[in-house]
């Protein structure tokens, strides 16, 4: 007999989800390896950024009165009496009508108070003119203007990207607290996959979710242990999972999940003793998308479609991954932009359409990728977003708002209502 599943809506789903992660707990790296983690203390000024006043260009140092009055028939002369590079420091205060050559990140001399920019002057034997006053605190880089000592720049539970590294570098962050980061067990089943390097053969397809569903996690930065295919074999299978489960932190199969004769998995989740949180989603493509939770792991059994299992990837895992690790902001960021084809067709669930998004004179559009099945694989490969049509009685037109889901940044928010 065929179990009747009842649909669940997606927020309910991913509510389930997050509700069953476990956090990993937290270790101390050495900085150049921390690109991609997150970080489990916040960064707090440890100084004022800049240090110090400083030159933002490359010029000369003045006291501002000296400048006083200034114009096209009465320039000012400066005396320079010497040079300060970046790294360098003047060697005495500057008196009256006296300048330092400076350059950019240099400290200010004592007693200047403005940077004239190379540009504005005329230079002489001695030193050089000006046309123009200039005010107190004129073209200097003041410090702590960037940042104040004590101040808490970024909170914990943010990934960790290239402009993060350069804020821990910029304090002498030598070593980082950050979120342990877990290894994700990813399993293909199916009777009738073959391997990228076989031949195709009859009433066989070659495996694309498995490499897939390993790509989306690299690009997260999340190391998996890879087991293969199985064919659809209950006992094989189970032993597998138990293995993977032994080895891995959280496990993403594809395959099987649905209500056919050789979908073993929930059967697999029964002997096992997982609980089941969901078999049925409000969603399309991936409604048959199921999550298990067996002690403290997460058993994502993702459809075999490879544009459902792609999707399912992107809406349960990631966040549940990025939250395992502490990230405060795990799913993925969503802007609006303009339908840019039909969907006319009233839907009893939310659909979510593989497809890519690019800048218009009228604003962002965000185009189907093509051949929209659940099955389909092209059109995850055109694309570069997801459009998120809700459920209801309407369809929808080209030229609609509609949100879209952005694939591919680390950057994320902390609550979707989908
Ligand atoms: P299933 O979820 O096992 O019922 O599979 C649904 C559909 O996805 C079937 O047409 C399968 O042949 C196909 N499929 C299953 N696994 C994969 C895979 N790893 N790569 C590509 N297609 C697959
Ligand atoms: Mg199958």
């Amino acid at each position: 007999m065929v179990e009747i599943r009842k649909p669940i809506q997606v927020a309910e789903a991913v509510g389930r989800v997050m509700k069953n992660v476990h956090k990993l707990g937290t270790e101390v790296l050495p900085l150049e390896d921390t690109y991609g983690r997150v970080l489990a203390e916040p960064i707090i000024a440890k100084h004022d950024v800049p240090p110090f006043d400083r030159s933002p260009y490359d010029g000369f140092a003045i006291r501002a009165e000296d400048s006083m009055g200034a114009s096209g028939d009465d320039r000012k002369a400066f005396r320079v009496i010497g040079e300060i590079g970046a790294g360098h420091v003047a060697d005495r205060p500057i008196g009256p009508g006296e300048s330092f050559r400076i350059m950019t990140g240099a400290l200010i001399p004592e007693h200047a108070d403005a940077v004239v920019m190379l540009e504005q002057t005329v230079e002489n034997d001695s030193g050089f003119t000006l046309r123009k006053s200039f005010e107190a605190g004129e073209n200097i880089s003041r410090q702590g203007e960037d940042a104040k000592q004590g101040e808490t720049l970024i909170e914990a539970g943010t990934i960790i990207h290239p402009g993060t590294i350069a804020l821990l570098a910029t304090f002498g962050y030598a070593q980082v607290r950050v979120a342990k980061r877990p290894i994700a067990g990813v399993l293909s089943t199916g009777t009738e996959l073959l391997n990228v390097t076989d031949e195709l053969e009859s009433g066989k397809i070659r495996n694309s979710n498995g490499p897939m569903i390993r790509a989306q996690l690299t690009r997260m930065g999340i190391e998996y242990a890879s087991y293969g295919m199985m064919e659809d074999n209950l006992d094989a299978c189970t032993e597998i999972v138990e293995k993977a489960l032994q080895e891995t932190d959280l496990l993403i199969t594809t395959g099987g999940v649905s209500v056919g004769d050789y979908d073993y998995l929930p059967m697999i989740y029964e002997r096992l003793g997982a609980e089941v949180l969901f078999n049925k989603v409000a969603m399309r493509p991936g409604s048959v998308t199921t999550v298990a939770v067996l002690g403290d792991k997460l058993l994502f059994g993702l459809s075999g479609n490879p544009s459902a299992c792609f999707t399912g990837f992107e809406l349960f895992a990631r966040p549940a991954i990025y939250s395992m690790m502490g990230c405060t902001a795990p799913y993925m960021p969503r802007i609006q932009a303009i339908l840019g084809d039909d969907f006319k067709k009233a839907n009893p669930f939310t659909r979510f359409v593989r497809a890519s998004w690019s800048m218009t004179n009228e604003g962002i559009l965000a185009t189907p990728a093509g051949f929209n099945k659940s099955s389909a694989v092209s059109s995850i490969a055109r694309g570069n977003c997801i459009i998120v049509l809700p459920s209801g009685t309407r369809g929808y037109e080209k030229g609609m708002i509609v949100d879209v889901l952005l694939l591919g940044t680390e950057q994320g928010v902390e609550r979707w209502e989908l």
